[in-house]
């Protein structure tokens, strides 16, 4: 018999030459269990993703519930759909400002693929500014306002009309002017290097968008749906942008992504010419039950507010020699080691030991920390153990 791992090395499209190829049995909780029997405390949630931990009984019931009633029935926007229709008011009611209309996708560079489109219809003008670091996804257009050349270049040509802006730096702002459809940035860049702006920075930013009419586009795709201590960043900051997008962790583990705006905004992608963005599976059924299922547990515990305790854990435990910095804000951290070569081992070492931890696309000393919201004290505890040793 072929074997899922012969099957994985033949017949997979591998998206590196040493992908990590850990074969999965189940998850549970903050567990994923292989098929060898190890089991791995998960410190990455599937990067951002498993918020509420693998498989929670809410989402689980929610998915059952919505797969006794009905799958695929239409393409997007066109019926009324309660799982969808009550995400859509759920998201309303939480999102900050009036953020109040929601167009669902499927993932997240979709999102940022419609927020852009959106702002370019909406504003009648061309220009994109993005920033140094950034990461939005590997579709053409978000991949054309991802700030890395290193993954641009290989797919040349890409958007024209699109500028790159220095991160955290308000001085650069003023480059932003009346000829911009729209500025796109997460509220704190993940890939980048989990770097978190300032304050200062951020205000600026509104400020200079509001002043020359270009839309602000907040990819919360990472920091959205509590990971940084609120149930968005942008809370954080104080800043409410024009449009937001979010997808990983809003699935609750189900595939869904949304752009969310003013109706207002929104409006404009219903005419001139009607149906000119539409999606067949975008706001899937069974993936926008889930969905609602996992926020409604988010903003009923306030399990946000279990990032900062996580944040304050992680730094304490990884105060020690060979930790260079640990940076990032609530669950949505990095642990900066000395050179790739370490950071390397030390990933190698955890994954030996039990704890799953991850990597950044955009750096080779940064380990990702971004464990599941409700990951139990002892489970966290015991982890950060296992990374101090293999750190010292
Ligand atoms: N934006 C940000 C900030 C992300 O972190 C990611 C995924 N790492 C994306 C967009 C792309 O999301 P997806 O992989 O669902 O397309």
């Amino acid at each position: 018999m072929t074997t899922a791992r012969e099957q994985f090395e033949r017949h997979v499209a591998w998206t590196s030459t040493a992908p990590m190829a850990l074969e999965v049995d189940r998850a549970e909780g903050p567990y994923i269990w292989l098929a060898d029997g190890r089991r791995l405390t998960d410190l990455i949630s599937g990067i951002a993703v498993s918020s509420l931990g693998h498989r929670h009984p809410a989402v689980m019931a929610a998915i059952q519930k919505q797969l006794d009633r009905h799958l695929h029935v239409m393409v997007y926007g066109e019926f009324i759909q309660e799982a969808q229709s009550a995400l859509a008011g759920l998201l309303a009611r939480v999102l900050p400002g009036d953020l109040s209309t929601a167009y669902f996708t499927m993932s997240g560079t979709e999102a940022n693929e419609g927020a852009l489109k959106l702002a370019k219809k909406a504003t009648g003008r061309t220009r994109l500014v993005a920033f140094e670091g950034s990461y939005h996804g590997d579709t053409h257009g978000s991949l054309s306002v991802t700030g890395r050349s290193v993954y641009r270049d290989p797919f040349l040509p890409l958007l024209p009309g699109v500028t790159f802006l220095p991160f955290d730096q308000i001085d650069a702002l003023a480059e932003i002017d009346n000829t911009v459809a729209a500025v796109i940035t997460e509220p704190i860049q993940g890939e980048g290097g989990v770097r978190v702006p300032s304050r200062a920075w951020h205000a600026a930013l509104r400020a200079r968008c509001t002043e020359v009419g270009a839309l602000l586009i907040f990819d919360e795709i990472q920091t959205g749906m509590g990971r940084t201590g609120t149930l968005f960043a942008a809370e954080q900051f104080g800043v409410i942008p024009d449009i937001m997008t979010l997808a990983k962790a809003l699935g609750g583990g189900m595939p869904i992504g949304a752009f969310v705006s003013r109706p207002e905004i929104m409006r404009a992608l219903r005419e001139n010419p009607p149906l000119s963005h539409v999606t067949t599976f975008g706001g899937h059924p069974v993936s926008c039950a889930a969905a609602h299922a996992a926020l409604s547990e988010l903003v009923k515990t306030r399990l946000y507010e279990r990032a900062p305790l996580i944040e304050a854990r992680v730094r304490a435990a990884l105060d020690i020699p060979g930790v260079v910095e640990v940076r990032g804000m609530g669950a949505m951290l990095g642990m900066v080691l000395r050179t790739a070569d370490e950071t390397a081992h030390v990933v190698d070492a955890c994954l030996s030991d039990g704890v799953l931890l991850g990597w950044t696309l955009h750096s080779d000393t940064l380990v990702r920390i971004a464990p599941p919201l409700n990951i139990p004290d002892d489970a966290l505890d015991a982890a950060l153990e296992v990374i101090r040793t293999a750190v010292q």
